[in-house]
């Protein structure tokens, strides 16, 4: 028997000691794991637990050792307070019933100091279960960060594009619900590219800030706002009766925003277009028609002017289609060689020959025969059709130019244009493409183009003088700040502008105010050194007069009209009069 038992005593030692080297290697691993567990038997009494699930609940763990029921486990965990924020008894009530669950079970609570806890429930064969507890804390945080990152504009905490679409579909069907009419308000900033390029990024971040804060202030309660994008913004009005009111909540927009901002010390006025649509509940629109309609509103408002609202009504549609078949047709009209220049002489004084023309942009509509340029520059400007546009001007206006050997040629630059980075080497290879010597070119600049700020600009004038190009302002006397270009700005000639020319002469604008500008404008450019053109000159009575004043150059109907090339060719070969 003996001999027998040996090796089964020398295998049960062996046993033992496996099992107590796994029982160890068991209880370190169960002391290392970042979840607390605990293990309960049939009886709700515990059996086994690690540090980690005391830690996790604030429970000191030499009170509760094995043996305790889950209910005093729970009632200690509410006297520390680590337990749910709601009822204590509801608690333990759900916490104790989950027990007796033959199924396995996942839950997150949230305990009354904030912490996010993760329950892993696992019932075993003896009606027993393992529960694994995790703090989920900062996981739960950074995914809601991240949730936050995904539906929020970082810069001014505002809803973005996506949560203001998921949002309005919210909205509609609750006031569809209802039956209550709401309205959608796009909010467009109207000088925020002007301010963001005259303070700098950081500012002009500042100013989306505070632009923001006021947004949130104007609407009402249960309105939401949000940033779609640059500087355009959308709010939800969840409860607008009727167009009057609608319009009530735009202009109370347009009014506040037009209202100047602090920044730094300095005043900084913005002003925004709105355009709004609303949604009745007896007419079932669409989010994506809504936004339509709010978008083709705020066209509208934009068309009108700065700090103007509009609310949908279906007439804008008409305007808006128009605008979007011209803008269409716009795009194609380059490819298809729709485009054409005219020029108009300009009179050297005193001698009345002709010193240079003026290329100016026509458009041969296939339909609409002749389209003048205020009627299509505006649109290309702001769809940025400009730029290829005036490539195509700059460079055939230039090789007429080089063809008419002695005038000079005057193109006009718009405001885009101006502030493009490429325009100096542009004009540099266009020059030396068509053979034009730079001093016979001269670019026409508008004032509304130097509302912009001027650094930028300024260099790149100063760099086409550099190469032998003229400057000329164009339209002077239209702007705010005409004298100050004149000492801050590097220009060969300026133009005064028609509106003087035509009021010269004219008895109704007494004591001859008109006269004495033009006069002061003419003296002024002398004593600086630039040269003075007065543009539409129509009457002998005006002719008259500015060769009286000194005006060097004079350019209107009365010396010659637009013309086409052919026609132009003709008067400088001096076969033709012109018209
Ligand atoms: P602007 O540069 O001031 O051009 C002079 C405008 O006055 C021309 O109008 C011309 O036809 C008109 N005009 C000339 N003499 C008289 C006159 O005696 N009486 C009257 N009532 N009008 C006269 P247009 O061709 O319709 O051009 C309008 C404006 O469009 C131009 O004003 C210019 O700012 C812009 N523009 C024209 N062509 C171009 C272009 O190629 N590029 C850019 N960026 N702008 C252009
Ligand atoms: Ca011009
Ligand atoms: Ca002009």
């Amino acid at each position: 028997m003996l001999e027998l038992a040996t090796p089964n005593a020398g295998d049960l030692l062996r046993e033992v000691a496996d099992l107590k080297a796994q029982s160890l290697r068991f209880g370190t691993a169960l002391e290392n794991l970042v979840q607390g567990v605990c293990f309960f038997d049939g009886e709700q009494r515990l059996i086994l637990s690690n540090r980690r699930y005391w830690e996790i609940y604030n429970l000191p763990p030499d009170r509760l050792g094995p043996g305790v029921t889950l209910h005093e486990v729970i009632l200690a965990r509410i006297a520390v307070g680590s337990f749910p924020a709601e009822e204590e008894q509801p608690y333990l009530a759900w916490r104790v019933a989950l027990a007796d669950q033959s199924k396995p079970h996942d839950s997150v609570v949230e305990l009354r100091d904030g912490r996010v806890i993760a329950i892993h429930h696992r019932p075993m064969p003896d009606r027993g279960w393992v529960s694994t507890h995790e703090d989920i804390t900062e996981r739960r945080r950074a995914e809601d960060r991240i949730v936050h990152l995904a539906s929020h504009d970082p810069l001014t905490g505002l809803g973005n594009r996506a949560l203001f679409q998921a949002r309005l579909v919210e909205v509609r069907a609750a006031c569809a619900r209802a039956a209550r009419s709401w309205a959608v308000l796009y909010v467009d900033l109207d000088d925020f590219k002007a301010a963001n390029d005259t303070l700098g990024h950081a500012q002009g971040d500042a100013v989306l800030q505070l632009v923001a804060e006021r947004l949130r202030r104007l609407v009402r309660r249960g309105d939401s706002v949000a940033r779609l994008g640059g500087d355009e913004f959308g709010v939800l009005a969840p409860d607008v009766n009727g167009e009057a009111e609608a319009a009530q909540l735009s202009g109370r927009i347009v009014a506040g925003l037009a209202e100047p901002f602090a920044l730094g010390g300095r005043s900084v006025c913005i002003g925004a277009c709105v355009g709004a649509a609303l949604a009745r509940p007896d007419h079932d629109a669409s989010p994506e028609q809504l936004l339509r309609w709010a978008d083709m509103a705020l066209y509208q408002a934009k068309a009108d002017g700065r700090s103007t609202y509009r609310v949908f009504r279906p007439e804008l549609e008409t305007a808006w289609r128009a605008r979007q078949d011209l803008e269409h047709e716009l795009r194609a009209a380059l490819d298809r060689g729709e485009f054409e220049l005219h020029y108009q002489p300009l009179i050297a004084l005193p001698g009345g020959e002709i010193g240079g023309v003026e290329a100016l942009l026509r458009w041969n509509h296939p339909t609409r025969g002749i389209v003048p340029p205020a009627e299509f520059l505006p649109l290309a400007e702001e769809t940025g059709l400009i730029l290829p546009i005036g490539e195509w001007v700059l460079r055939s206006a230039c090789r007429q130019g080089a063809a008419w050997s002695r005038v000079r040629m005057a193109v006009n630059l718009s405001p885009l244009q101006l502030q493009a980075p490429g325009l100096v080497p542009l004009v540099e290879a266009v020059l030396a493409e068509t053979g034009l010597e730079p001093g016979r070119l001269e670019l026409e600049i508008t004032e509304t183009a130097l509302l912009r700020p001027l650094a930028g600009i300024v260099g790149a004038l100063d760099r086409l003088r550099g190469i032998g190009v003229r400057v000329v302002i164009d339209d002077f006397g239209t702007g705010y700040s005409s004298l100050a270009y004149l000492q801050n700005l590097p220009c060969d000639k300026l133009k005064i502008d028609r509106s003087f020319v035509c009021a010269l002469g004219d008895a109704s604008v007494a004591p001859d105010r008109t006269g004495a500008i033009v006069q002061a404008i003419v003296s002024l450019c002398r004593a600086i050194g630039v040269e003075v053109n007065a543009e539409g000159v129509e009457t002998a009575a005006q002719e008259e007069r500015l060769r009286l004043e000194g005006c060097g150059e004079m350019q209107g109907f009365r010396f010659g009209r637009p013309m086409p090339a052919s026609a132009m060719s003709a008067v400088l070969r001096g076969e033709a009069e012109p018209a």
